[in-house]
């Protein structure tokens, strides 16, 4: 397949000596910051699925150890319980970096936090990345486009992003993170990917995150009414995770850097998505209106040509095939907090 024909140019895989994997290439050592949370962990099973060695650096902020478990015990697997804002010496081959608190909720809670790891955790894993020649790949957002005066958005538009809201230290922190992997690039010659990743839902996901897909799924299992904010008419695309995570691995092993977005461009309200949780889980579902939160972008949608046509990646798993398979899921971990409450 595609992965597997690539080979890195990469000069540190002689060095260190790889087990071939299949044919025509050699096992790789690949770093997953953020390996233990929600995009994280499903993109590290791909990893070990396909014969590389995994070391996953997290500290839990968001991230959960059931992510992983059934990892535990595989050779080609470790966890460091790590905070990136502080350095680490590691020997791979290859850098995914995603550890960052993603949902609203989450990165607002500790804003500098939030700062610190956007732009020291990436320095020090560009740092790390310089040192031994790994190819490095920054998960940003769609977030850096802001509040968009473009419908939809393509990666040549610059963003209307406010630098002193509530949402600043996370999309001002990435639109830093890109800069900062942009520089190592052009000055130390760091293989750098940049992927902009656009609003993704799945099993996994941390139940009460306040992002919009796990609430609505959840407070419909729970017979909650879904709290829609503002007046629902906002939009936003939403992507299913294994559409994600195949597209970050074609972007580590393709040509391009990047900026690539990477998304779903189905569009839906939250009403509109509302309406798709009510017809998967439960009809009888009902929704309550509640003020919105600050800075809240009016719509979002990515323009992926450039990923289809450089990448030749699009997503396949439509809202209403993606959602049911991360009900299940939702179903079993609030049957067991509930279990967990009785005892
Ligand atoms: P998540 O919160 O589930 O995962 C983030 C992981 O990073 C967690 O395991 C957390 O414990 C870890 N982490 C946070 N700060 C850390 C630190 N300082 N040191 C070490 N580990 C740290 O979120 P996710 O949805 O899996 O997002 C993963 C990445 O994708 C993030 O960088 C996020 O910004 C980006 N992204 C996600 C979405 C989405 O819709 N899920 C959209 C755009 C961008
Ligand atoms: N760094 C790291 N691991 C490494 C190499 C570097 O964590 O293997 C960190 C290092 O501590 C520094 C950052 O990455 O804080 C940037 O490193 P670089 O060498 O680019 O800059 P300098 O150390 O010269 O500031
Ligand atoms: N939202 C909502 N109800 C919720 C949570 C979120 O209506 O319970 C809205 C939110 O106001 C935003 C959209 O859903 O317009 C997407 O929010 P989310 O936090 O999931 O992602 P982001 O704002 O980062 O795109």
């Amino acid at each position: 397949t595609h992965e597997f024909s690539v080979s890195n140019q990469n000069p540190i895989h002689g060095k260190m000596g790889r087990v071939p994997v299949g044919i025509g290439r050699r096992r790789m050592r690949i770093v997953v910051t953020g390996g233990a949370g929600f995009v994280g962990s499903h993109l590290v099973d791909k990893l070990i699925g396909r014969g590389d060695e995994v070391i996953v650096i997290d500290n839990f902020f968001t991230g959960r150890k059931e992510n992983v478990v059934h990892l535990f015990g595989n050779p080609r697997f470790e966890l460091i319980r790590h905070d990136v804002v502080e350095p680490i010496l590691l020997e791979v081959d290859q850098i995914y970096h995603l550890a960052c608190p993603a949902s609203p909720v989450h990165y607002k809670y500790n804003p500098v936090k939030t700062i610190k790891t956007n732009v020291m955790g990436t320095l020090n894993m560009l740092g790390l990345a310089k040192r031994v020649g790994a190819r490095f790949l920054l998960t940003s957002t769609s977030e850096v486009y802001g509040d968009p005066l473009q419908h939809p958005q393509k990666e040549t538009y610059w963003g209307n992003v406010n630098p002193i809201g509530e949402r600043s230290c996370y999309d001002e922190g990435k639109r830093t993170a890109e800069t900062l992997t942009m520089d190592y690039h052009r000055g130390d010659g760091v293989e750098v990917r940049i992927a902009r990743i656009f609003n993704t839902y799945g099993p996994r996901m941390c139940l009460d995150d306040g992002r919009v897909v796990s609430n609505f799924v959840a407070q419909a299992i729970r017979k909650q009414p879904m709290t829609v904010y503002g007046d629902g008419k906002q939009t936003r695309s939403f992507q299913y995770v294994s559409d994600l995570v195949d597209g970050l691995v074609a972007l580590m092993e393709g040509e391009h850097i990047g900026p690539f977005n990477l998304g779903n461009p189905g569009e839906f309200t939250m009403l509109e998505l509302a309406e798709v949780v009510k017809d998967t889980i439960d009809p009888s579902a009902t929704i309550e209106y509640k003020p919105n939160t600050a800075d809240d972008p009016h719509m979002r949608k990515p323009d992926i040509s450039k990923a289809k046509e450089l990448l030749n990646w699009e997503p396949k798993i439509p809202l209403r095939e993606g959602l049911p398979l991360m009900v299940n899921d939702f179903r079993n971990r609030i049957l067991n907090e509930d279990e967990g409450k009785g005892a």
